[in-house]
């Protein structure tokens, strides 16, 4: 059975910056089928729960009153990349659009809820050490394929 790197707040983890969680998964599908291994860049990179809510702008990644979390966000995506190897995952499974998980689109900067494409710090670097990323709502794909594939479109960059 493959192990999967997984958003802790996937499954029902409180560890979002509001100290919530999002458990939108058909988890007994997902373990039936992968070994999950939770994780929560955020918390990896040593924020605070609850904490401000922060956007990717540009380069760097501040939170909603101004200040620069980049640091932070790049040690947590490090860290979740340490455990990717450690466990030998193929893929991931992220929550969408959160600055560190988020893949293929995110939140501007601008606070204002509008989306631009991108990817979160931590998908970013996964991506680039070719581990394939999927969101919450690409879960029936993933659950119908035997083996996750293999990201192809590698790039040797943190953002
Ligand atoms: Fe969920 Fe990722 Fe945000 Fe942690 S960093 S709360 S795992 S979306």
């Amino acid at each position: 059975m493959e192990n999967l790197l997984i958003s802790a707040c996937l499954l029902g983890v409180q560890c979002r910056y509001d100290g919530g969680s999002k458990p939108v998964m058909p988890t007994v599908a997902l373990m039936e089928q992968y070994h999950l291994i939770p994780i929560c860049p955020e918390q990896l990179g040593g924020l605070p729960t609850p904490r401000e809510p922060s956007e990717r702008r540009a380069d760097t990644v501040v939170s909603r009153s101004g200040a620069d979390v980049t640091a932070q966000f790049r040690r947590g995506a490090e860290q979740a990349l340490h455990l990717a190897r450690l466990y030998g995952c193929k893929a991931a499974v992220l929550k969408e659009r959160s600055p560190s998980c988020g893949s293929g689109e995110v939140y501007d900067g601008t606070f204002s809820g509008r989306l631009t494409p991108g990817d979160g710090v931590t998908a970013a670097l996964l991506k680039a050490n070719g581990i394939a990323v999927y969101g919450e709502s690409d879960l029936d794909a993933l659950l119908a394929q035997p083996e996750p594939p293999v990201e192809e479109d590698a790039q040797r960059s943190l953002f």
